[in-house]
């Protein structure tokens, strides 16, 4: 599967500042679980997201996990979840024997449907089982409704873990996304908006969750000369090594997100005279960092000349996620969909967002998809 391409899709981008960080880390032999970076990192993060506390941890993935475990989920809870993902939203759900109710989306930002989802806790209520917690995501960097899906919450006393692994930079009525929910997540993997080569970041305005998750994240090992366990512990912590690079990667990650906003506006001028193509725009008051730019195509078909074509032309791109509740591991799980994220994944397209475009590739994929579309008018 995995090729070389000549532009890809979303790559990490370095910067060269990472590389003081992990000097002074291999200076002080500091490489491993301690050291000035984890604790540099962890002040950058909440001071930019003006959040109180944080825990650094070797994944988004493992974020998801620790943050169903503090609420408690256990093996038969439900979860409500946004089908419209990255299988990473979900498998920690099933990591806790826990099942997930997959709620489809709204076509106006593509996330979790505020109506969807008030229709699956009046299901699953109505069945006998109040759903202990919901995930919703901020795919490619957009923010949810979050005023609408924050009532609903409130209404049913449900908590909200954001999954914000895509949307770091993003706002919602001025607040960074990942700070709404009772907890939030991040992921700094190597595709990410900023990246620590692998890791992600559990953030929570309730200093208590990052503590246990810090515990529970270093093999659960309590107060005691010994080593002494009392609950089942993980091997999630972040590495000071890993911190550095993101320490290196903060310097920049509003001009990250300045440059993932200029290629959207790019592609959007330049494609502006195809009307059968269109952009996921911005509400009023939403703010999306534009990991990646995505189109909606006119058919399945197009989607796939274009695909084809950029290929052709070693040009990584990639379909619009495929929703959970049509993927052969989740699709026995209870869902709440109207066929919305389904139109999305046929018909939409992924394009090469890397922050580090020059404008010279940037005509060259655009130039690809024009001749393609051209010609299929
Ligand atoms: C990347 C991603 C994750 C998982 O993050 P990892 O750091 O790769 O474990 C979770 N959810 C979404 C929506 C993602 O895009």
């Amino acid at each position: 599967m995995k090729r070389d391409f000549d532009i890809y899709l979303s790559p990490s981008h370095l910067t060269g500042e990472e590389q003081k960080f992990i000097e002074n880390a291999f200076d002080k032999n500091h490489i491993s679980a301690s050291g000035e970076n984890l604790a540099g990192f962890e002040s950058d993060l909440c001071q930019y997201l003006d959040i109180s506390s944080c825990s650094l941890l070797n994944s988004g993935t493992s974020a998801i996990h620790l943050a169903l475990i503090l609420l408690g989920v256990k093996a038969g809870d439900e979860v409500l979840c946004s089908t419209f993902t990255y299988s990473a939203t979900i498998n920690p759900v099933r990591y806790q024997n826990a099942i997930p109710v997959l709620v489809d989306s709204e076509r106006e930002t593509w996330n979790m449907s505020p109506e969807l989802l008030e229709k699956a806790i009046k299901d699953r209520i109505t069945k006998g089982k109040k759903p202990k917690a919901i995930i919703l995501v901020h795919l490619y960097g957009m923010p949810s409704k979050m005023n609408e899906l924050i009532a609903i919450a409130r209404k049913y006393e449900i908590p909200i873990i954001e999954d914000a692994a895509e949307a770091l930079g993003s706002k919602y009525e001025d607040k960074y996304l990942g700070t709404f929910g009772e907890l939030g997540i991040f992921s700094f993997n190597g595709n990410k908006i900023i990246t620590t080569s692998g890791g992600g970041a559990l953030v929570s305005d309730n200093p208590e969750y990052c503590k246990k998750a810090n515990f529970l994240a270093t093999q659960a090992r309590d107060d005691a000369p010994h080593y002494q366990h009392s609950e089942i512990g993980y091997n999630y912590r972040m590495t000071n090594l890993a911190a550095g690079i993101g320490r290196g990667q903060m310097e920049v990650l509003d001009k990250r997100v300045k440059a993932k906003r200029e290629t959207y506006n790019f592609y959007k001028s330049e494609l502006a005279e195809f009307k059968d193509i269109s952009f996921l725009e911005e509400p009023e008051g939403f703010y999306s960092n534009r990991w990646l730019t995505t189109i909606l195509t006119d058919s399945y078909e197009t989607r796939e000349a274009l695909r084809l074509a950029l290929e052709n032309e070693n040009i990584e791109s990639r379909p619009l996620w495929k929703p959970m509740h049509v993927q052969p591991v989740f699709k026995n799980f209870p869902a709440s969909t109207d066929g919305s994220s389904e139109v999305l994944f046929n018909r939409g397209l992924c394009l090469p967002s890397g922050s580090d475009l020059t404008t010279k590739d940037l005509m060259r994929v655009v130039s690809v998809i024009k001749k393609v579309l051209k010609l299929r008018r």
